[in-house]
């Protein structure tokens, strides 16, 4: 009601309220990201919350090493692919998280937090070896939605398109790709900038009078 009247109160909040990033052991710069939320989620299941009242810790790398990989399966175009995401495959992967886990745990433990907290639920603090915090993050872990690379960019055999994000399929000019996917890897935060970043840096190349030359002789053949 408070929202509806006076438009502000909690419902005002974002999501995530506090951001913040922090350094593994098996890093030389922040190497994983936190947000934490004013709600108490329940485990593995977005957007549900759990009956106690509470706060929520996210952890997630910044740039993982394990690579998965997208399918087409059939030849109709409306067919969904395979998309496997062979999340945690990289050994680095895994101990960044556990141990991100652990950092989770260390905020919460400051005596300026720690005086509020009664318990943990999730993943609950019996939940302590390495081996345990690994299980909870195969079970309960989720994306957080920064899929890139799947015609990444780069001069070797395997990359699909080249540093001016033209694609090399043999038979094929004129076509660029500008999106999240040519991104060789991970960006280090949240990716949506980078594409924007991407896409001012796109029509630069584009406009650029050796490209709309290009583009003009190959009209001039097609006619
Ligand atoms: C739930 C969610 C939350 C996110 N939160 C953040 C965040 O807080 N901060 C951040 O930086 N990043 C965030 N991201 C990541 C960010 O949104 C993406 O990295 C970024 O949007 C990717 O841009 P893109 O152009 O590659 O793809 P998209 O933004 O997905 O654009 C693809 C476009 O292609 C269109 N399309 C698809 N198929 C066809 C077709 N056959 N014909 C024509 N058009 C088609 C789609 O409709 C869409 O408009 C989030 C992503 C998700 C899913």
């Amino acid at each position: 009601m408070r929202y509806v009247v006076s438009g502000t109160g909690v419902l005002t909040y974002s999501a995530a309220i506090v951001g913040g990033f922090a350094r593994t052991l098996h890093a030389n710069r922040p190497d994983v990201q936190f947000v934490i939320a004013p709600g108490s989620f329940a485990a593995g299941r977005i957007g549900v919350l759990e009956n106690e009242p509470g706060i929520s810790c996210g952890v997630w790398q910044m740039r993982p090493e394990s690579r998965g990989h997208v399918h087409i399966r059939s030849k109709d175009v409306a067919a969904s692919p395979m998309i496997a995401p062979s999340y945690l495959t990289n050994e680095l992967d895994r101990n960044t998280m556990v141990e991100g886990l652990r950092i989770g745990r260390k905020i919460f433990a400051q005596p300026e937090i720690a005086r509020f907290i009664v318990d943990e639920t999730v993943p609950g603090r019996a939940v302590e070896s390495d081996e345990a915090l690994l299980q909870y993050v195969r079970k309960n872990g989720s994306t957080v939605y920064h899929a890139v690379g799947t015609c990444r960019m780069g001069e070797d055999p395997m990359s699909v398109v080249d540093s001016e994000l033209r694609v090399r399929v043999r038979g094929m000019t004129g076509l660029r790709i500008v999106d999240a996917s040519v991104m060789p890897t991970i960006t280090s935060t949240n990716t949506n900038a980078t594409v924007l970043m991407l896409a001012e840096r796109a029509a630069q190349i584009i406009r650029s009078p050796q490209a709309v030359g290009v583009a003009n002789q190959r009209s001039t053949k097609t006619v």
